[in-house]
């Protein structure tokens, strides 16, 4: 196993999407699980870092370092194994999920957890991360779909951790009781994952996507609290919100308009369940239509090219967030995205405390779109310079503060990272940051792995 110390295969591994950039000391590529193996002996005999890295998509600078080496786990992309009728797949950390879901047509079954990256994101990272996207309104986080891991940890042991499903159980302290739980969401800490397996669920019958644009953002959220208590009869699959700047980038995206609204949900239904299309699109209008919708110009997805429009709409947003803070990097700027989340009831209350904090620092405006179903919004702000930068980060802080009282959390997908750690005491007491320390002192007693995230 070679670990590249040259400049150019090490910068080529010094950026993920946050905006950062750490060059590692040496980079290398396991193939197989010997491989990862043979890299975390390497690393204890002289005394070095691994931090594992998937396709570095994170936001938050979790896979890149500047101490030790990157261990990539992108060319460890096989699904191994797909069970049908159990409806697992067993597969390689380096699988994405959009090459998973790939494999898996004609089964009649995908992976669900849907990040706005899954075209890249691996299934490593998003088990690291504990990636969730549109479709987790309904089917939940990764942590969810994950039934076993194969992990490498930091004494260079194998060990294969699977959930047991006990009905009943009271043997011992909760963490403690189900492994697979250390790693999902762990953020690289505490072992590499070389293998997964997932649990897969049925493919919907018939996903119908509307988008439905509305006058003022207020209404907008009122809609998304009575359609998540299910007033009008429907289950929405996901509820995702784009205020005025984002819906003028969605809109672009797919050449469409919606000049007199000032935000927009778009959400989806499986009408497979119903019987009869219009039955769906009725019920959901009546809905809108009690919320002041403006109705004449919803759009409808119906069909399997519609529904990709959908997706291209969607993710317009972030690569286009993303490419604007990517041009300020050189100023000292970058993108700054918010993660926060409340209970969906509060996310009204959540963005007034947002713009009463960005007003108090002068912090310039966000674009603000996102899983408004989970009260999860994404605010994108772009810093031009390291004064903007600060006020942001301030404006943020003070935010935090009032989500927390929401009974919110600082980070609902993408993780601390090395950018939001600071944020963690903000939501946990010391204690219970106490318990993580012990975990990733029993778990990794020398500090080898993702030196710097979470902790
Ligand atoms: C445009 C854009 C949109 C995004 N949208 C979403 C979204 O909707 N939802 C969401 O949840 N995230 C989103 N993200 C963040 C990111 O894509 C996800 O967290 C994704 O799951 C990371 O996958 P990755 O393969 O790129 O992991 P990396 O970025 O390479 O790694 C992420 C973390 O996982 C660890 N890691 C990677 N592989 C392993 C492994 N095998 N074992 C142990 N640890 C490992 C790394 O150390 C790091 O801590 C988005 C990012 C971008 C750029």
């Amino acid at each position: 196993m070679v670990v590249n110390r040259d400049l150019d295969s090490r910068i080529s591994h010094a950026r993920d999407a946050s905006g950062l950039e750490m060059i590692p000391e040496g980079v290398a590529r396991a193939e197989t699980v010997d491989d990862v193996v043979e890299v975390v002996h390497l690393a204890m005999s002289i005394n070095t870092n691994v931090t594992p890295a998937g396709s570095q998509t994170s936001m938050t600078g979790a896979s890149i370092t500047d101490r030790g080496i990157l261990l990539s786990l992108a060319p460890m992309n096989r699904v191994l194994d797909v069970d049908v009728s159990q409806r697992l797949a067993r597969v390689e950390p380096g699988v994405t999920i959009g090459q998973l879901n790939r494999e898996l047509a004609g089964s009649n079954l995908m992976f669900a957890p849907d990040p706005t990256s899954e075209q890249d994101a691996t299934i490593g990272g998003a088990i690291a991360c504990n990636a969730s996207g549109a479709r987790s309104l309904y089917y939940g986080a990764t942590r969810r779909h994950v039934n076993a891991v194969k992990v490498v940890h930091a004494d260079g042991a194998l060990a294969t951790y699977r959930r047991s499903h006990p009905e009943k159980n009271t043997a011992g302290f909760a963490a403690a009781q189900d492994p697979v739980d250390w790693f999902v969401g762990s953020e690289g800490t505490l072992g590499i994952v070389a293998e997964a397996e997932l649990c897969l669920v049925p493919m919907p019958a018939h996903i119908v996507g509307l988008a439905i644009p509305f006058r003022d953002q207020a209404s907008a959220l009122l809609f998304v609290v009575s359609a998540r208590k299910g007033e009008g009869g429907r289950t929405a699959r996901c509820l995702e919100f784009f205020d005025e700047t984002a819906l003028g980038i969605a809109a672009k995206s797919i050449g469409s308009t919606w000049s007199d609204a000032a935000a927009m949900i778009y959400l989806e239904d499986d009408a497979g369940e119903a019987a009869d299309l219009s039955e769906v699109m009725s019920a959901w209008l009546a809905t809108a239509e009690q919320f002041g919708a403006l109705s004449d110009d919803i759009r409808i997805f119906d069909g399997a090219q519609a529904l990709r429009d959908a997706r291209v709409m969607r993710h317009a947003v972030p690569s286009t967030m993303n490419e604007r803070g990517s041009a300020q990097i050189t100023n000292g700027g970058r993108k700054v995205s918010t993660d926060w989340a409340v209970p969906y009831a509060r996310l009204g209350d959540a963005l007034d405390a947002s713009k009463l904090a960005i007003e108090k620092y002068s912090a310039p405006a966000p674009v603000t779109y996102g899983h408004a179903g989970n009260g999860h919004p994404h605010q994108n702000f772009i810093a031009h310079n390291p004064q903007e930068l600060r006020v942001i980060n301030e404006s943020i802080e003070e935010t935090l503060r009032s989500v927390i009282q929401m009974g919110g959390t600082v980070s609902a997908e993408h993780g601390l990272g090395k950018l939001k750690q600071a944020w963690l005491s903000l939501q946990l007491s010391p204690r219970q940051i106490a318990i993580m320390r012990a975990m990733k002192q029993t778990l990794d007693p020398t500090g080898l792995f993702s030196p710097g995230n979470v902790l």
